[in-house]
């Protein structure tokens, strides 16, 4: 990071700029009221040997510690970043209730849940048309029929979809329908399809591996970041301690450091987390008050007839009631429910 002095002239930030780029790394620059910064993103050894220390209009170089760059809150002036979804806006004051069946089962079941949930204020639907399963012999979701089914929901409701993509070899059909690929807690470190994502034009909502460290999460998102894709989120979504009284221990205060680390907008599931209906409301309530930028939670019609994840889904008839305790939770911390696209 080169921090340029306060009466630095455009012409000598543009001159360090052109230093960077001469060595193949990219110069992103930060213009702040007082000083201009300029980031260099690239080979580390490349751009040391530039020794810009010393140049024209140059304060001191910074080097930056946190491995994650793009990722990192010290790029944008501690600013958040604010994703705009089908003009809905998650980050900043704007809090995201994402909401859907764990896996898309029937025409039925879908559009039955998808009404649901719109009708309860939702800002986004969730469907897994393709599911990571433990069991190789179990369920694996319908696929491209899946899809079919989340683009009949979207069009019927208008909300946004979010479903999660395994297999870069169904990246075409998939963007055909998503508005946000997720990619899932197995896949997490899957730095191939990160990649492939981050040249595709889509948010992706990026859940943190069963045993990741914030620092490998945040390196993770640096691999979709890297490529130039910037609509990045990322997902708290459990992970596992010696605890076995439930199926993942929840980690909040993974929520507020990572607000502290990171401007990209944080979720939390609290349904895989949990792995138990009635953990469910306490621990949305809980993000929402620490200070989530949104929660994506499990939503069934009938829950004790669904293919995976039934005794963690909430009942549809119940999701009202609980969209009310979340979005009073989320004002707590100075959120506002995005349910309807801004103005
Ligand atoms: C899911 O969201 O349906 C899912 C499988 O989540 P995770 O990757 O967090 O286990
Ligand atoms: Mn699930």
């Amino acid at each position: 990071m080169i921090v340029m002095k306060q009466d630095a002239t455009e012409e000598q930030i543009q001159a360090v700029v052109a230093r960077v780029e001469s060595v193949g790394a990219r110069a992103q620059l930060s213009r702040g009221e007082e000083v201009t910064v300029i980031g260099a993103i690239g080979d580390r050894e490349h751009v040391q040997r530039l020794e810009l220390e010393g140049a024209p209009g140059v304060d001191k170089l910074v080097p930056i510690l946190k491995p994650y760059k793009l990722a990192s809150s010290q790029l944008h002036h501690g600013e958040p970043s604010v994703l705009e979804i089908g003009g809905r806006k998650i980050g900043g004051n704007h809090f995201a209730l994402i909401a859907g069946p764990c896996t898309v089962e029937s025409r039925e079941q879908t559009l039955s849940t998808a009404r649901t949930v719109k009708e309860a204020g939702a800002t986004l639907f969730r469907g897994g048309a393709y599911k990571p399963r433990t069991s190789p012999y179990a369920f694996q979701g319908l696929g491209q029929e899946g899809l079919r089914l989340l683009a009949e929901a979207k069009a019927e409701t208008g909300l946004p979809v979010v479903t999660e993509l395994m297999d870069a070899r169904d990246i075409e059909p998939l963007l055909d329908v998503a508005d946000v690929v997720q990619i899932g807690a197995r896949n997490m470190q899957n730095y191939a399809l990160l990649a492939e994502l981050g040249r595709a034009n889509i948010p992706v909502l990026l859940k943190r591996g069963l045993s990741a460290t914030l620092e490998e999460l945040l390196m993770a998102s640096e691999y979709i970041l890297k490529e130039g894709n910037e609509a990045v989120m990322l997902c708290e979504r459990g992970i596992r301690t010696f605890e076995t009284a439930y199926r993942f221990t929840l980690d909040l205060t993974a929520v507020p450091v990572l607000k502290e680390l990171t401007h990209l907008p944080v979720i939390v599931d609290p349904s895989h987390a949990a792995g138990r209906r009635d953990l469910v409301t306490p621990l949305s309530l809980a993000a929402a008050a620490v200070g989530a930028d949104g929660i994506i939670v499990e939503v069934h019609p009938k829950p004790d007839e669904a293919i995976c994840d039934g005794p963690q889904q909430l009942v549809a008839a119940d999701f009202a009631a609980y969209a009310a305790k979340v979005e009073a939770a989320a004002a707590i911390a100075g959120k506002e429910l995005s349910a309807v696209p801004a103005g």
